[in-house]
């Protein structure tokens, strides 16, 4: 995610704005120096596979949903229950919803109105399961599964749910111009080293964590939407009033759809991957294409290939800023104004950097948010050096040190439930993260810096990494990023 979050960092960007104004003409730079490395997908494990029939009623704003999961037990050990996060719930109270006080307003401009999800049944085999509602925003499933699934066992689940979208401008809700469909089914929780991991939706930082799956979606939407989704719409069929999709979703670990009837879709295409852009504001549109195709092109170019058919930046009701998830972001549609056009750069280039670091390389997002938000953020500082010229990267990092005068003693690596608020969290993890790694690359090099990042790359794709993994490959080209990030101020 990127935080919009104060006038303060608007401030800081306009200044930024200026600079790059001054230094004009940047011109695209991206070399063709480095080929790319050949990637080899991590095919070691079988994945889960969802295959969902959804049904969207506009009139009471709700998802009608069938879901088969296939989970594969890729643990060690012999599991008698499974949990997954259903966090529409979370957004079922007032007191449960995942925003700061201060930021109510803007999350529910028309008051609080809730969302959830409405389980009917679970079955196996037609076999009913007993099933539980846990978790603090209730936004935790335990099904207990009657049996004993042996490590490498796979078991069959159907699900019927209904799911109720909130009038919200946040992550997950719909606004006057757009129904943002995100963190919305079912998706199981990782169990890892750890154990299971269970935490609910809190405020602060992106608090998911997934595993790489195979999504099957069919969706009945009403004809005058236009949709946006993770993956590949591999087929459409209409008739007067309703639209139904066929989608396919491979290697991804969520699956996220945004709707609204005023898009202005905008299409292009780099190395065969179609970027296309929904646009609120038409004057704004082949821009926003040109940054999204950008930042596909210096990414790839920098950390390995894209590896998937489509990519696509939405314009949304988010006053956050940004949100990633698989091929697909939303930005908050009111970045998309010739004022704001750098602001919605960064924005864009910040929310396609985490299809490396998050998407394709995963990570729990609670416990190390550093590990994919100071990467992100940093990259989005190498995307301004690529386009635009070193000054330009530059003058970003001497902002960034501006911002984080304050914090010196503070520590990137806490978990997002140690942080007090937004603002605290985003200029610890992002930005002085981003400073950090700005340090290791000045220690280390360009060549060892970015290969080592490539190495990153195709070693954890599709995977979860932590934070001893991330180490362990810095320290296998002789490299102590540790103690080179913990002793920098
Ligand atoms: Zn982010």
């Amino acid at each position: 995610m990127v935080i919009n979050f104060n006038k303060k960092i608007r401030k800081r960007l306009s200044i930024v704005v200026v600079f790059i104004l001054l230094i004009g003409g940047g011109g695209y730079l991206l070399k063709n120096e480095s080929s790319v490395e050949t990637l080899k997908p991590n095919d070691k494990k079988s994945i889960n596979r969802y295959t969902m029939d959804v049904v969207f009623d506009d009139e009471s704003k709700r998802l009608m949903c069938n879901q088969n999961i296939e989970y594969i037990n890729n643990t060690k050990i012999t599991l008698d229950k499974l949990y997954f996060h259903i966090y529409p719930n979370a957004f079922s109270k007032k007191e449960f919803a995942p925003f700061e006080k201060s930021e109510m307003k803007q999350a529910y401009p028309n008051g609080f109105n809730e969302g959830y999800i409405d389980l009917k049944n679970i079955l196996n085999n037609d076999k009913k399961l007993e099933y539980e509602i846990k978790g603090d925003k209730n936004d935790l499933l335990e099904i207990k599964l009657g049996k004993q699934l042996n490590p490498g066992d796979k078991i069959s689940i159907d699900m019927k749910y209904n799911v109720k979208i909130p009038n919200s401008e946040g992550r997950f809700g719909y606004g006057d111009n757009t129904i943002n469909v995100t963190n919305w089914f079912p998706i199981a929780c990782v169990h890892d080293d750890r154990g299971w991991n269970l935490k609910g939706y809190e405020t602060v930082g992106d608090p998911f964590y997934s595993e790489t799956s195979d999504f099957y979606v069919n969706m009945l939407i009403p004809k005058k939407y236009k949709m946006g989704c993770t993956g590949n719409i591999v087929n459409e069929t209409s008739d007067n009033k309703k639209t139904l999709y066929k989608i396919e979703a491979k290697k991804v670990r969520d699956f996220a759809f945004i709707l609204s009837t005023k898009f202005d879709i905008n299409k292009d295409f780099y190395k065969g991957i179609s970027i296309n852009t929904y646009n609120l504001n038409k004057k704004i549109s082949s821009d926003a294409t040109k940054m999204a195709k950008d930042s596909i092109a210096i990414f790839s170019e920098l950390f390995g290939q894209y590896p998937y058919e489509t990519y696509s930046v939405m314009a949304s009701d988010f006053y956050i800023g940004g949100m990633e998830y698989p091929t697909l972001v939303m930005i908050d549609q009111s970045l998309y104004t010739e004022k704001n056009k750098f602001l919605l750069e960064y924005v864009i280039a910040h929310e396609t950097a985490h299809q490396w670091w998050y998407s394709v390389v995963g990570n729990d997002e609670i416990s190390e948010p550093w590990l994919d938000e100071a990467l992100t953020e940093y990259s989005t500082v190498l995307y301004f050096e690529k386009k635009y010229g070193k000054e330009v990267g530059e003058k970003l990092i001497k902002t960034m040190e501006i911002q984080t005068k304050n914090h010196a003693s503070e520590n990137i690596f806490k978990p997002t439930t140690k942080y007090r608020n937004s603002t605290d969290y985003s200029l610890n993890v992002y930005t002085k993260g981003a400073l950090a790694f700005n340090e290791v690359r000045k220690k280390v090099g360009d060549k060892v810096f970015f290969d080592t990042l490539k190495k990153y790359y195709s070693t954890y794709m599709y995977e979860n990494v932590n934070g001893v993994k991330f180490v362990e490959l810095w320290n296998s080209k002789g490299i102590d990023i540790d103690r080179i990030i913990r002793e920098y101020k």
